[in-house]
């Protein structure tokens, strides 16, 4: 265990970051990778040469054999494929080389990877290409060097280079609109984020003998404990000292790795916890996001635990999410929501928080989509945190706030404008603001709003995709408004503007309960929209709205859109063709022999009693047989609706039609035969089962 005095020491030890660079590389070399990093800016190959050379070095001392480009592609997960350092020389001898070109540019064989058609399999070459604005580490054995990953033809077939991308556009936005508004030393704007992740902890040993979590990462059947959440004493509980141990080593893992675990405590239902990070920049929060879910599965295995990151693992009780806070802020420091202790006359925020408003109710379908999954389906639009409608919260001081300005009372006077406030740092005023909204799906959080849609198990770059890129669209729209205007024009047409954006986007704004069927009514008859699932909001994505913000802010080609609606959707049909074949492999094999070999038993025992005992009623033994034969007859029937359903989703050519086809029949058909399944399973004794019960997973943890 890494001693507490000795963690500023160990603390990102694993890690080719700042501090490393500047003692290992030349001045001149340092300085043009510091410039990279924080003004994005190109870097040449000699540059790249010099820093290999170094990061070689300190790799090998760092007990590293092997590199490895670290990307991320359109799986969802990380990719990576490892080479030696060694190159060996003529006499039988080797020695550890690592070229600049070698750190810059990597051609995995891109055909495994999804490409949704962007790549024909002739074509298989990809390029990945370092990021220097996410720094290198060391995992096992291995330097891991972050990058993005790319078609032949250039065409983005991961998830960074489109974030990366969102992040500029953002940024040239931003700092348009802050010159404008008399912040002339603004040059660059960054997007910071934290993402807060849950995660429930089972026994390493009863996950190995669900074939469910095996196989689709959350349970397929499963009759609900006589507990659940209800009694509500799980939330920030004492923690176990086991799980406690696990967090513990957690912690020091992802220290090592440069990644700021901060905050960890027990979630609303059983066995369910959650880590928060201190928040960091954009594309380096979400490759260590990336990082923590490993290093978290990893560590619970070294437990005894299996960590599972699925939206929903267990019907009936909380499914996790991963809470992405959000902000900007320029290079002078000023966090743009920072409300400062006047924002009524904060122009840079309020001008922020109502593109915010704007981006949000205008893209709402898109944000929807950025966190549209099969398992997060499961979440959103079913009974819990949040519902499938996009709304947000400001509380009720912002709430006054914006009213006067759509009143027009706000600025107290045309020369209060004063352009250059809001750059003190301030205490935040919603900071000792008690109301706080946990059921909105986008809320203000004093300097910052957490997105609360996306799911666990899912990389956040995607949210931030969109987030970025509404907000600049929104912002450059602005600033055309505003471009050329000085004085007491810019001041009224900047009152005017905020005045009309926020009444054409106030619908968007709701401080209620987000999880009550009024609101769900409300938000109908506010025109908001309410797509429940991934198939419904697919068509959204490639809809004329979506193609023109991402192609006219560079993120996406049309083609990269069309190719990521085609893999959104083939991995839709995929995930739920696994969990209908899982879920009749489960039924069929392991809860029938469970249910067999009861029934058996109980035959036998009635026959026995009967025998021992002429007349002998046996009654509780023969109404347990009876139901069980009749949800048996259930079962059977169900079962054969799934398979014939199963099948022929499955010859579905079309992506949106199967999608469509898993949703409504074979889901539901799952669904129905769930119902009976479970119901069997609640009469069984546990000993029969050769699955643990939902009540020995949940409750079983020491
Ligand atoms: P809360 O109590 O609202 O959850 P915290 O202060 O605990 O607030 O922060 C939650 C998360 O938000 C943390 O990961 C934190 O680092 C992150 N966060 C704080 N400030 C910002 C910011 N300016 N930009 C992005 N994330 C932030
Ligand atoms: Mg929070």
């Amino acid at each position: 265990m890494m001693e507490a005095k000795r963690l500023p020491e160990e603390y990102g030890s694993l890690v080719f970051g700042d501090k490393v660079m500047r003692e290992r590389l030349p001045k001149d070399v340092y300085k043009a990778v510091h410039k990279t990093i924080v003004s994005g800016t190109h870097l040449e190959l000699d540059v790249a040469n010099a820093v290999a050379v170094a990061m070689k070095e300190w790799a090998i001392e760092n007990g590293a054999t092997h590199y490895t480009h670290w990307f991320q592609p359109m799986t969802g997960l990380t990719a990576e494929k490892h080479d030696s350092f060694i190159s060996p020389e003529g006499d039988g001898s080797v020695i550890m080389e690592f070229s600049g070109k070698e750190l810059v540019k990597g051609e995995p064989d891109a055909s495994s990877f999804p490409s949704g058609g962007l790549r024909a399999t002739f074509e298989a070459r990809g390029y990945t290409a370092w990021d220097p604005s996410s720094p290198a580490f060391i995992k096992d054995g291995s330097l891991y060097i972050p990058t993005a990953f790319c078609s032949y033809g250039g065409e983005a077939l991961d998830k960074k280079t489109p974030l990366l991308r969102s992040m500029e556009a953002l940024s040239k936005e931003a700092v348009k609109i802050m010159n404008i508004l008399g912040y002339e030393d603004v040059s660059r704007v960054n997007t910071t984020i934290g993402s807060e992740q849950e995660y429930f902890l089972i026994d390493k040993e009863d996950y190995k003998q669900r074939k469910d979590l095996l196989f689709t990462g959350r349970t397929l059947i499963g009759a609900p404990a006589t507990k659940g959440q209800e009694m509500e004493d799980h939330y920030f509980g004492v923690i176990k000292p086991k799980v406690s141990a696990f967090m513990h080593d957690l912690d020091e893992e992802l220290w090592k790795l440069g990644i700021p675990a901060k905050t960890k405590h027990n979630e609303v239902a059983p066995s369910q916890h959650e880590m928060a990070p201190v928040f960091e920049t954009a594309n380096v929060a979400v490759d260590h996001n990336q990082l923590t879910m490993e290093v978290m599965k990893k560590v619970a295995d070294k437990h005894g635990y299996a960590c599972l990151l699925h939206e929903k693992p267990f019907d009936g009780i909380n499914g996790s999410g991963k809470h992405n806070n959000w902000s900007i802020c320029t290079d002078t420091g000023i966090n743009l929501l920072d409300p400062g202790k006047h924002p009524d006359d904060n122009v840079p925020f309020l001008v922020t928080l109502i593109a915010v408003i704007a981006a949000v109710d205008e893209y709402a379908e898109q944000l929807r989509l950025s966190v549209a999954s099969a398992g997060n389906d499961h979440r959103l639009g079913a009974n819990e945190a949040p519902p499938a409608v996009i709304s947000i919260f400001v509380g009720d001081e912002l709430a006054k706030v914006l009213e006067s300005i759509e009143q027009g009372t706000a600025f107290k006077g045309g020369a209060k404008v004063k352009m250059e406030m809001g750059a003190e740092v301030l205490p935040h005023i919603t900071k000792d603001n008690t109301d706080r909204n946990r059921t909105s799906p986008f809320a203000f959080t004093g300097n910052k709003f957490e997105f609360r849609m996306p799911g666990s198990s899912v990389s956040v770059a995607n949210a931030n995709i969109v987030l970025n890129t509404a907000v600049a669209e929104i912002l450059s729209r602005m600033s055309a408004e505003l471009d050329g205007l000085t004085g007491d024009a810019l001041h009224d047409k900047l009152t005017e503007l905020l005045k009309t954006t926020l009444v054409d986007h106030k619908r968007v704004l709701f401080n209620g309960n987000g999880y009550t069927d009024e609101w769900i009514e409300e938000a109908a008859k506010r025109g908001l929209p309410n797509l429940k699932s991934l198939p419904d909001a697919m068509p959204e994505w490639i809809s004329d709205k979506s193609i023109k913000l991402f192609t006219s802010h560079q993120i996406f080609t049309e083609e990269e859109i069309r190719s990521r609606y085609e893999i959104l959707l083939e991995n839709y049909s995929k995930s739920i063709n696994i969990e209908a074949l899982t879920m009749q492999e489960m039924v069929r094999k392991d809860l029938t022999s469970g249910i067999i070999a009861y029934e058996q038993d109980l035959t036998n025992e009635i026959l026995q009693k009967e025998k021992a005992l002429p007349g002998a009623k046996a009654a509780l033994e023969g109404q347990i047989l009876k139901t069980l034969d009749d949800t048996s007859a259930e079962i059977a029937e169900k079962l054969e609706t799934l398979k014939k359903d199963t099948f022929e989703a499955e010859s579905i050519k079309d992506v949106q039609k199967q999608a469509d086809f898993y949703e409504k029949k074979v889901l539901a058909d799952m669904d129905e035969l769930r119902i009976y399944a479970d119901q069997a399973e609640a009469l069984i004794p546990d000993e029969y089962l050769s699955y643990p019960t939902y009540g020995q997973m949940l409750f079983s943890l020491r």
